[in-house]
């Protein structure tokens, strides 16, 4: 069955303590990392315990990394951008990842009279946005299928859905999705989609997700737009 969950701005707090503690954070793990590195050089015994260890502190890394990057939401930088642009460059960029594994990523339009959707936006954060979702979608799919990045315009929106062929999510996993470091990968951090929902929330956006079990994922990112431009 089709579940739907919408999300809910419940990071103010969180990005507020995100940036302090972040910052403090990432410098003794630069210099435990250095140490633990001349370790696994020098010391052939105990090897697998630093291998350990250096992955563990990777994994904070990319914690602290996602964290720092939640820390500025109200510091969006505004401006006019063509959002077919914007997923062009996402689209083309994810394309080598998904090649990889097979994987195609297709756009379609609603309407194909449409040249450029300018939108007001931070244009570097509604990438990260995109990408967070695209490297979801195929690391759902593992190997081979479709992921269809769809643009539709409806009357002062637009909305651009992301669909997987993937392993989609149980109640319990959609239930779960969203709250603060929850993840089923070895090594994510289980900040993607809470980022990504913050910064479409930022942008007066709606995020919502589609899944079922066995069948794929729908992430569908709704968007108000300044102007369409059109064929003529
Ligand atoms: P991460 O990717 O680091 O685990 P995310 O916040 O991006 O963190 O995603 C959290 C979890 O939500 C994932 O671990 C996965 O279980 C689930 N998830 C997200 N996107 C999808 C998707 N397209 N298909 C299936 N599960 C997904
Ligand atoms: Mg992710």
């Amino acid at each position: 069955q089709l579940e739907k969950l919408q999300h809910v701005d419940q990071l103010s707090i969180i990005g507020e303590l995100a940036a302090g503690v972040a910052h403090e954070i990432r410098n003794p793990i630069t210099s435990l990392k250095g140490f633990l590195q001349l370790l696994e050089q020098n010391n052939s015994s105990q090897t697998s315990y630093v291998g350990i260890m250096l992955s563990e502190i990777e994994r904070i890394n990319a914690i602290v990394g996602e964290l720092l990057l939640i820390a500025k939401p109200r510091g969006l930088m505004l401006k006019e951008k063509n959002l077919i642009q914007v997923l062009n460059t996402v689209v083309t960029l994810m394309t080598t990842q998904a090649i990889i594994h097979n994987i195609q990523i297709k756009m379609s339009f609603s309407d194909s009279s449409i040249r450029e959707i300018i939108v007001n936006c931070d244009e570097n954060k509604l990438k990260q946005v995109f990408i967070n979702i695209i490297k979801n979608a195929i690391e759902a799919m593992k190997t081979e299928g479709e992921i269809t990045v769809a643009i539709e315009e409806k009357k002062d929106v637009v909305t651009v859905s992301v669909q997987d062929q993937g392993e989609g999510m149980s109640e319990e996993r959609l239930a779960q999705l969203g709250k603060t470091f929850f993840t089923t990968k070895q090594g994510g951090t289980g900040l993607g989609v809470m980022i990504s929902s913050k910064i479409v929330e930022d942008h007066d956006g709606q995020f919502l997700i589609e899944s079922e079990l066995g069948k794929g994922t729908k992430i569908s990112i709704t968007l108000p737009y300044k102007e369409i431009k059109r064929m003529a």
